[in-house]
């Protein structure tokens, strides 16, 4: 069967990871989460003190140790997806924090940050019979993809689904610090200079806001049929 490239692109915080996660398992294809790269990169800056208490990137500095930073994805078994790891360390719970999402558009913002993530994408999609998601992958990384999926849902929806997940997992975060967030990432991704949020002028819009992931699953599988047969 012919492998494609599918190429998940949207809002934050719209189940794109779920959807693509779950695609990728379908096919036995390879997934890659791009937000938690640009994550993991804020996550090395946070640390070395490079966002300053105004928010602001130490950009100088930043670029010149991008080369330090290694990103790499592992099989988790108990999660049944990849775990990130930043210079060998596991920071999959760290990266999802909402001090990371508060300081992550700065981050992505830059324009070698971005040229090196990209770089690290293509590599990654070589061999096709992969699922991507994140903000520029149907735009930039991918525009030659067979399929590009734009998600978008109501930012209401989108903010209660994000408060529930990490209220699971015992952040102690109001659902209007979410919102807040969500509108603000949304904002700062659709208006940046470099690779904004875009959708692809061939992408197919798929709003789940009303619709369950089984739903959506059945809206996917009829149109990747199509496309590998
Ligand atoms: O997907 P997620 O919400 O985890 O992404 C975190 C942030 O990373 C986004 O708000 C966006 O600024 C950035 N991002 C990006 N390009 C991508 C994926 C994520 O700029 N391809």
């Amino acid at each position: 069967m012919k492998k494609i490239i599918i190429a998940i692109d949207g809002y934050s915080s719209c189940g794109k990871s779920t959807f693509a996660k779950k695609i990728a398992a379908e096919r036995g294809y390879i997934f890659i989460d791009t937000g938690a790269m640009y994550r993991a990169v804020t996550l090395y800056a946070l640390r070395r003190g490079w966002i300053g208490s105004d928010g602001k990137a130490d950009t100088d500095s930043l670029v010149r140790h991008l080369d330090e930073i290694r990103i790499a994805f592992r099989y988790n078994p108990q999660r049944e997806a990849s775990d990130l790891y930043l210079n060998g360390e596991n920071v999959e719970q760290e990266i999802r924090t909402i001090e990371v999402s508060g300081h992550v558009s700065a981050v992505s913002q830059i324009p070698q940050v971005r040229e090196r993530l990209v770089k690290l994408q293509q590599e990654m999609g070589r061999e096709k019979g992969i699922v991507m998601d994140g903000r520029d992958i149907g735009t930039v990384v991918f525009p030659e993809a067979e399929l590009k999926i734009f998600m978008t849902a109501d930012p209401e929806v989108r903010a209660m689904r994000r408060f529930r997940e990490l209220s699971e997992k015992g952040e102690k975060v109001s659902l209007q610090e979410i919102t807040e967030n969500i509108c603000k990432r949304d904002n700062a991704d659709v208006t940046r200079k470099i690779s904004p949020l875009r959708k692809a002028p061939d992408a197919l819009v798929l709003d789940n806001s009303r619709m369950s992931v089984a739903e959506q699953m059945m809206w996917v599988r009829e149109k990747i049929d199509k496309l590998v047969r």
